[in-house]
């Protein structure tokens, strides 16, 4: 199958909720508090890019003129969601904006079909015609499951491996800010959400835990041949335990040359059914976390999806103590909900 693409064009954004009044080109919101470091190959004082911590694993990655929100959740402290069969949780903080007051978005990054991911409200209001890249699972729940009126018509599914580009319809807008020509490439890496075994033989019969994709989201730009050149690798894990199908993801990337810029790591030890019964750990926790960073070598690591449901056990203290046992302090960043973390593009593209 050749790679997919998308093209959206910036001067005809439209606000990323449906039936909304407001009107395009909303404001992107004010960060709590902006760590990181400023851009290394613009000559303004903007960064190349920049990584919002919403919560959960909720994101907004801006490389202009692209805007990118991960996993879309917008439920609040006491709301619940249903997880698949006997497994309910309840959340237990707010997000840091609202999904109304969300910018424009040109694209969703949505990992798998799960409500901590992308729960009922987002999924009654997003405008039904935004564009979203996810797993062939969560395609069919978004398209054919769904009534005539209410189907999602720009889905893209996109299997462990395969790539999709998105990229920008050239105007003379951007290029007085050194913004055009830039693409994103999206490819999808393994991930998975159960644990391999009778345990992966169960589920698929039951169907209770969907499939999930991690991403390998490289931002750069495409020449006039079309090859791709990456300045900004962000390896983003997806709910996924530590399994030996993430070996291949240093093969082909860090151990290859394409070193890994920012890895956004889902973590929590998410125990289901319920943290009093521990059946089953689905996430990682602290110390698997840590593991995928000595695996994986990015340069920087995000935590997320850690506190804000109740069946999350592995609370991110765990994590910075593990992450200290290892001597990695110098290699994490934490994020509050409401942090942004600026970054800049390598001079060296790979
Ligand atoms: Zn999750």
């Amino acid at each position: 199958m050749s790679d997919q693409r998308l093209t959206i064009d910036p001067a005809r954004r439209q606000p990323p909720i449906r039936k909304s009044t407001g009107t395009a080109d909303r404001p992107f919101p004010q960060p709590k508090h902006v760590i990181g470091k400023p851009a290394s190959s613009s000559s303004s004082d903007q960064p190349d890019g920049s990584v919002t911590f919403v919560g959960t694993a909720t994101t907004l990655l801006h490389f202009p003129p692209f805007t990118i929100l991960t996993d879309p959740n917008f439920l609040h402290k006491g709301d619940h969601v249903h997880l698949g069969p006997g497994v309910n949780s309840t959340r237990v903080t707010d997000p840091a904006i609202e999904l109304e007051e969300l910018p424009d978005i040109d694209v969703v990054l949505l990992s798998h079909y799960h409500e901590d991911h992308f729960d009922k409200e987002v999924e009654d209001k997003l405008r039904r015609d935004l564009p979203i890249i996810t797993t062939p699972h969560a395609k069919k729940c978004l398209t054919e499951d769904k009534a005539v009126d209410e189907k999602f018509s720009e889905v893209y599914d996109v299997d462990t491996w395969q790539s999709m580009f998105v990229s920008a319809v050239r105007s003379s807008e951007g290029k007085d800010q050194g913004i055009t020509g830039r693409s994103v490439k999206v490819t999808a890496m393994p991930g998975k959400h159960v644990p391999p075994g009778f345990l992966e033989k169960a589920n698929d019969l039951l169907g209770a835990v969907p499939p999930t994709n991690g991403w390998m989201v490289e931002l750069g730009s495409e020449s006039h041949t079309s090859v791709f050149e990456t300045g900004y690798r962000i390896y983003i894990t997806g709910d996924t335990l530590l399994v030996d199908d993430l070996v291949s993801i240093p093969q082909r990337y860090s151990d290859a040359g394409k070193p890994i810029d920012l890895m956004i790591a889902h973590l929590g030890g998410t125990t289901i059914p319920s943290p009093s019964i521990p059946l089953l750990m689905v996430t990682m926790d602290g110390k698997m976390g840590v593991e995928l960073i000595k695996l994986v070598k990015p340069e920087v690591t995000i935590p997320v999806h850690y506190d804000d449901y109740d069946v999350f056990a592995s609370p991110l203290n765990d994590f910075k103590e593990e992450i200290k046992k290892a001597g990695l302090e110098s290699k994490v960043v934490f994020l509050d909900r409401g942090d942004r973390y600026d970054f800049g593009m390598r001079n060296n593209k790979t």
